[in-house]
């Protein structure tokens, strides 16, 4: 992860495509669940993705209404580095391929660290509470259960708040970040509303 964050790579904009395509996996995971069992859905209906960015708090999240992940799953999926596309990348990245195939490797996720100093992630499953996991990318991570909603009650999916890093203003303009969903993302097949910054 660390060799993520340090990079010298200029092409950071791809982990918008990354979190997109993951909230992308995330409903149609729940759409084949609601196609076995249609009272999955029940939850919420709605089935799309939301991109906020936030000035006051330098933030821009990705939000979807997919499957959600229950604390287990926050922690077998986003909280180890041992998983086994990590390597492969590293090795990879090390002898010269693109940052930009990290998806390719299983470690897509990890591409927030590219433009984020923190990310914390907010998520509610059909089978569990809402949980928050957080990390600053310094090997360890957080996960507690949702008790004080500063992010809001979600009825079902997932929410990742990426804390931009200083020089990594540009991802809090509407406009870029419409640009690069466009550029990078004009073919995932729900609906994709881009929130205009405020102030
Ligand atoms: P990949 O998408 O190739 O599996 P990632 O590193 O992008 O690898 O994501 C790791 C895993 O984290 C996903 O497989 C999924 O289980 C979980 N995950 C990530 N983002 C979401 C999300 N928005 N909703 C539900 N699960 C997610
Ligand atoms: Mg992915």
């Amino acid at each position: 992860m660390s060799l993520i964050i340090n990079a010298f790579y200029t092409n950071k904009e791809i982990f918008l495509r990354e979190l997109i395509s993951n909230a992308s996996d995330a409903l149609d995971k729940i759409q084949f669940q609601a196609s076995q069992d249609p009272s999955k859905l029940e939850s919420e209906p709605n089935l799309c993705i939301k991109v906020t960015p936030d000035k006051d708090t330098g933030s821009v999240t990705v939000e979807d209404t997919g499957i959600g992940m229950t604390r287990e799953e926050m922690i077998l999926h986003l909280g180890t580095i041992a998983k086994s596309g990590t390597k492969a990348f590293m090795e990879a990245v090390s002898s010269g391929a693109d940052m930009s195939m990290i998806g390719q490797f299983g470690v897509g996720f990890y591409s927030s660290y590219l433009v984020s100093e923190k990310v914390r992630v907010v998520s509610k499953s059909n089978d569990d509470e809402q949980y928050i996991w957080e990390s600053t990318a310094g090997g360890t991570f957080l996960v507690w259960k949702d008790t004080t909603f500063e992010h809001g009650v979600l009825k079902r999916g997932t929410k990742v708040i990426c804390y931009l890093k200083d020089d990594q203003a540009e991802f809090l303009e509407s406009d870029r970040l419409k640009e690069l969903i466009m550029k990078h993302s004009a073919f995932v097949g729900f609906p994709i509303d881009l929130r205009m910054e405020h102030r």
